[in-house]
């Protein structure tokens, strides 16, 4: 494909034509400068426009930098960034492509995406991820990141692009997907299968206005769920049945068995018995509910009491003094923030070693977290501790002195017990401390009604497993230095708006596969241009001190 060399000058290059195309200290300039740089050739090794043999491709250097400039304003579709590309003339310098010449294609486009999605043969890492590694070593390199770096992390929302529906949609519109999917598969018409599965309804467009009910009253609604219930239940035994029938398309019956799978869940998780035998909308909401069937990869997630929302969690953690981010994941909406962390820090602490400390908020303030990242990776966690939960008029685990080294505990009532114990932590997954005090002890204690309450035996103190961990943070959170350094974090929200502000607060596309490419490609933007305004004052200083 043609792609013009920087150092050759035509009518037609753009900078030529246009010369202030290209603004220093933008992404678009940083592209044109150095893309080859930023997306080396052994990244995209197999691309197939790197091949030898086969017929011509575009360059991966030219697709890759159009992933990236597709994030540069607010995000947008392939479809617009193609067309953009074809008529941007600082798109265009940035790509190393001539006015009026060939753009690449919404096809080729969706296929590099795929590709960057794919895992590079000798790390075994997704390209997305290693481009994005590569572009933060060179912006640590170019000296992006200051001495007075302050790390912190913190989470976002990410809306999913599927259709978020209620119980009630999400089962007939659920049906009406696997219904059309079995017409692809079988090739009968919709009208057939409404007809042998009893569902009249899969031929409207709105599965509640085609039963003529009052949807505020429990018992007609409980009715159309029943009745929905039942056919979807019906269907998905007879597709399972027949899915390897040679009547069915070999190459749907993986998709058409996990559509069965997403429907049966929501008939699982959405649905009790009501007290007259039928079925209603459960009021508990399931741990892992599934809130769209186009998106089954979205979860119900809150990011706060009242704030809640529907989609993907972005992760980030960077330096909220340059912005530089430097580890970014995307989890689904219901994951507890402290899960990933864990990895988020492993990977910066890979990138960049002098990383000693990071800011975070009370969500990732666990002790087993800070344990790990402690003794695994030398990275303290700074971060609130998790409150202490009060008990009215009750002695707390706070009142209790503890020895760890000597295996010693001391209560309120000065009595000290060496019986030390462990006890299986079902939550934490691990063995915990546990204390014993005697019962000739506590019978006779004062205390005894608020330290052992109903409890008849000596006082059995169960301690978190990483007590001490937990105390050590508690006790640092009362310095007012720690505190002071702790301030920096508020500039955390720096982080999240360079995500926010370029599309990431919603997916372009469906799962979470998409949603990591389309983060890492926000945040390699992102990168580049800090990378951009570095680069763009070095050169502005050089100038000055050569006049
Ligand atoms: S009840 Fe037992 S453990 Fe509790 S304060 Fe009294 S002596 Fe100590």
């Amino acid at each position: 494909m043609p792609v013009r060399p920087l150092f050759v000058r035509s009518f037609f290059d753009p900078e030529f034509a246009s010369p202030g195309c290209l603004l220093p200290g933008s992404l678009p300039w940083v592209l044109a400068r150095g893309r080859s740089k930023w997306f080396p050739a052994w990244l995209f090794a197999d691309w197939r426009g790197n091949r030898r043999r086969g017929r011509d491709a575009w360059p991966s250097v030219v697709l890759m930098t159009l992933v990236l400039l597709r994030w540069s304003e607010e995000g947008m579709s392939r479809r617009a960034a193609v067309r953009r590309a074809k008529t941007d003339v600082a798109w265009r310098a940035a790509m190393g492509l001539a006015l009026g010449a060939a753009t690449p294609s919404e096809r080729t486009l969706r296929d590099f995406e795929r590709f960057l999605q794919a895992r590079h043969r000798d790390t075994q890492v997704p390209r997305y991820l290693l481009a994005h590694e590569h572009i933060v070593r060179s912006c640590l390199d170019a000296g992006v990141v200051g001495k007075n770096a302050a790390w912190a992390m913190d989470s976002t929302p990410m809306w999913c692009y599927g259709a978020v529906r209620d119980t009630v949609r999400l089962l007939g519109d659920g049906l009406r997907v696997l219904a059309n999917l079995w017409c692809r598969a079988t090739g009968c018409s919709l009208a057939e299968v409404a007809k042998s599965w009893q569902a009249p309804f899969l031929l409207k467009k709105s599965t509640k206005g085609a039963f003529s009910v009052d949807w505020s009253k429990a018992s007609e609604s409980a009715g159309v769920i029943t009745q929905l219930a039942e056919r979807v239940v019906d269907a998905v035994t007879y597709v399972r049945r027949n899915a390897h029938a040679d009547f069915v398309r070999a190459g749907m019956r993986k998709t058409l068995l996990e559509k069965c799978r997403h429907l049966m869940r929501v008939v699982a998780n959405d649905l009790e018995t009501d007290p007259h035998g039928g079925l209603a909308v459960a009021e508990r909401v399931a741990a892992d509910r599934l809130v769209s069937i186009t998106d089954p990869q979205a979860r119900h997630g809150r990011k706060s009491k009242s704030h809640t929302f529907n989609g993907f969690k972005t992760h980030l953690l960077g330096d909220v003094i340059s912005g530089l981010i430097v580890s970014v994941a995307v989890t689904r909406g219901n994951m507890h923030d402290g899960e990933p962390a864990h990895r988020l820090i492993a990977r910066a602490k890979k990138l960049h070693a002098e990383l000693d400390q990071v800011l975070a908020d009370t969500a990732y303030g666990g002790a087993r977290l800070r344990h790990l990242v402690k003794s695994l990776l030398g990275v303290e966690l700074l971060a609130p501790p998790p409150p202490v939960p009060d008990k009215d008029g009750s002695l707390c685990k706070r009142s209790f002195v503890i020895d760890f080294e000597g295996r010693k505990a001391t209560c309120s009532n000065n009595v000290t017990t060496d019986d030390f114990r462990f006890f299986w932590s079902a939550d934490q997954g691990v063995h915990a401390p546990l204390f014993v005090w005697s019962k000739k002890s506590c019978d006779v204690c004062p205390l005894s009604q608020a330290c052992r309450g109903k409890e008849k035996g000596g006082r059995r103190l169960q301690l978190h497993p990483y007590e001490r961990e937990l105390r050590a943070a508690r006790e640092a959170w009362k310095d007012p230095r720690v505190r002071q350094a702790y301030r920096a974090r508020t500039q955390c929200e720096r982080l999240v708006n360079q995500v926010t502000r370029y599309g990431g607060r919603r997916a372009r596309a469906f799962g979470l596969r998409n949603a990591q490419l389309q983060a890492h490609s926000i945040v390699a933007a992102a990168n580049l241009r800090l990378l951009a305004k570095a680069l763009a004052a070095k050169a502005g200083d050089q100038m000055a001190r050569a006049a």
